[in-house]
């Protein structure tokens, strides 16, 4: 198999129950790889690593089919598919989580198939760091590995997470989980101490205020792109992601990745789920691209933390 470019994805598939404080919806696809599959493949081959229940609906596997390059480790298993409920506050920033069911994802333990095992870029999507761990010591240790992870890991698992950290090499993670994984709101701090605990480069996502990367000689940050109005930010920082990795396969430095990360982010805001994500096509992610790249400041040697 020819993998140059390509991307081993790895985390969760979900139905997503999600309430703001105008409406109510059941049932959507969600899930981290769900979201970052939707963007990530646009512009690059991905392959998922993911399990479903039987009771996954038909337009899922049809998204799947549709956007995914690879679904050999995709499987599909007797049981009910991994479901998660959020409810959103009146500024949708904060959110609590309503419920969590793993499901099928309990005891999901993949063989990765050969053939998915030397992808340059692996994308450990959230999902619990044991997985995140199968999958990294399955594959060749010179592919690039980029991790998602989210409070509940922090708390919950803080010792699987601390081996994950030392095989990564980016991460990517929001202000409030730095805070709470390495105990400082001061972001400069936060980020130095997450570079000692093994990624090189840091990605700190600062929601409306934008996101920074910090990596040893060099600090990038971007702004947003203005959404007129913000319907569901579940998924947006999936959505990042998958762009994000999607923008550093195709060879381009990081200041571009994050560009492509917020650009799509911003599609994913717009509507419920991935239904305004799924229909971007490049003309328009050329757009939002263009006018975020407007945003950029570089700074060599300096942390713009
Ligand atoms: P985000 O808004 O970027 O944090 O992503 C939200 C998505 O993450 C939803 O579609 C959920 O299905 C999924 N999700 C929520 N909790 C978990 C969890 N504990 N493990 C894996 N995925 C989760």
């Amino acid at each position: 198999m020819n993998n140059t470019n390509s991307i081993l994805l790895v985390g969760s598939v979900a139905l997503d129950t999600i309430e703001t404080p105008q409406t109510r919806r059941e049932n959507l696809l969600g899930g981290s790889v769900t979201y970052a599959l939707v963007s990530a493949s646009l512009e690059s081959p991905v392959h998922v690593v993911g399990v479903v229940g039987k009771d996954f609906p038909a337009e899922g596997h049809e998204l799947f089919r549709s956007h995914a390059a690879g679904l050999t480790d995709f499987q599909i298993r007797d049981g009910s598919t991994f479901r998660w409920g959020g409810r959103y506050h009146e500024n949708m920033d904060q959110r609590k989580t309503l419920f969590t069911e793993l499901g099928v994802f309990a005891d999901f333990d993949p063989q990765l198939a050969l053939g998915n095992c030397n992808h340059p870029y692996v994308f450990l999507a959230n999902i619990h760091p044991a997985l995140q761990l199968s999958v990294i010591e399955q594959c060749n240790a010179d592919c690039t590995f980029v991790v998602d992870t989210m409070n509940l890991w922090i708390e919950t698992t803080p010792r699987e997470l601390e081996q994950v950290l030392a095989r990564t090499d980016i991460l990517l993670i929001n202000e409030s989980e730095a805070a709470l994984l390495t105990g400082t709101e001061d972001l400069p701090k936060a980020a130095q101490a997450l570079r000692e605990r093994g990624p090189d480069t840091v990605v700190i996502k600062l929601g409306s205020q934008g996101t920074v990367v910090a990596g040893a000689e060099t600090a990038v940050r971007i702004g947003v792109y203005p959404v007129s109005q913000v319907v569901d930010t579940t998924g947006a920082g999936d959505t990042f992601g998958g762009g994000f990795v999607s923008a550093l396969a195709r060879g381009m430095d990081l200041g571009e990745a994050l560009i492509n990360g917020a650009a799509w982010a911003s599609f994913c805001v717009e509507a419920f789920g991935i239904s305004a994500s799924s229909r971007v096509d490049k003309s328009a992610l050329d757009l939002r691209r263009a006018r975020i790249r407007e945003t950029l400041t570089l700074e060599i040697g300096k942390t713009l933390l």
